[in-house]
């Protein structure tokens, strides 16, 4: 299998060195691989977001190594980051953050645009995401037209536009009432699941998290299994 994602050693601390600092990682060690989904459970101010963000190139480390695809991201420039992250990273948050101003169609299609894509692929691509998760008929629909469940398999479809190889989830049904949040929850698996991407998803549902190929704790700033 090959590695997707690999953190080796990473430590992180806000504030380093002043009396209000924080350290949330420390010797923290994951990988994840291509079609592999992995629960990560913590509770609340355990360093999941922080996580998150440091393994989707959005924050750095204060030391240790991200690797994407076997290649050593931590110490390249912000441009070198942002170019991977646009082309191998997908996110996916509790609020689905949406555009307010465009479609359903609109907001999968404009990721695509900043990443080269021309408009008539990027259209092609949109429909066919927003078919897999049920939604062709919403697809001109702003996002204040939809309901929660359909904002948030919008916002997954948006994720997924750009084919990225690591799909990073930040509690993505935990806005969400608990029969939604099964729907919403199974589009995102069987959309994981065909695109063969690998996964790193955070909850506090231990039943969601259990349906998962792989269930890692974040505990004292470092990964342990479930
Ligand atoms: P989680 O996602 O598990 O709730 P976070 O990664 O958001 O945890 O936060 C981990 C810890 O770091 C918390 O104690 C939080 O208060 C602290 N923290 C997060 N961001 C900052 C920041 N910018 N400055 C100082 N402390 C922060």
């Amino acid at each position: 299998m090959s590695k997707v994602l690999e953190l080796r050693s990473i430590a992180k601390s806000y504030n380093p060195g002043q009396p209000g600092e924080v350290r949330v990682l420390d010797a923290c060690e994951l990988s994840v691989d291509a079609g592999e989904i992995v629960a990560l459970v913590a509770p609340s101010g355990a360093g999941k977001s922080t996580l998150l963000h440091i393994a989707g190139l959005l924050d750095t480390p204060d030391t240790g190594e991200v690797a994407l695809n076997g290649q050593v991201m931590t110490g390249k420039g912000d441009a070198a980051r942002t170019i991977a992250r646009r082309r191998e990273v997908g996110f996916v948050y509790q609020f689905h953050h949406l555009l307010p101003e465009f479609s359903a169609t609109e907001n999968i299609v404009l990721p695509q645009l900043a990443n080269g894509i021309a408009a008539t692929e990027a259209e092609a691509r949109a429909a066919e995401l927003l078919s897999t998760v049920g939604l062709t008929e919403r697809a001109v629909h702003r996002p204040a037209q939809l309901s929660g469940g359909e904002q948030q398999r919008v916002a997954f479809c948006r994720a997924l536009a750009n084919s990225p190889h690591l799909l990073l989830a930040d509690e993505p049904t935990g806005n969400l009432d608990p029969g939604t949040s099964e729907t919403v929850f199974a589009a995102l698996m069987q959309l994981v699941r065909e695109t063969g991407m690998a996964a790193l998803i955070a909850t506090h549902n231990l039943e969601l998290a259990k349906r998962m190929d792989r269930v890692v704790r974040l505990d004292g700033g470092r990964i342990a299994a479930a």
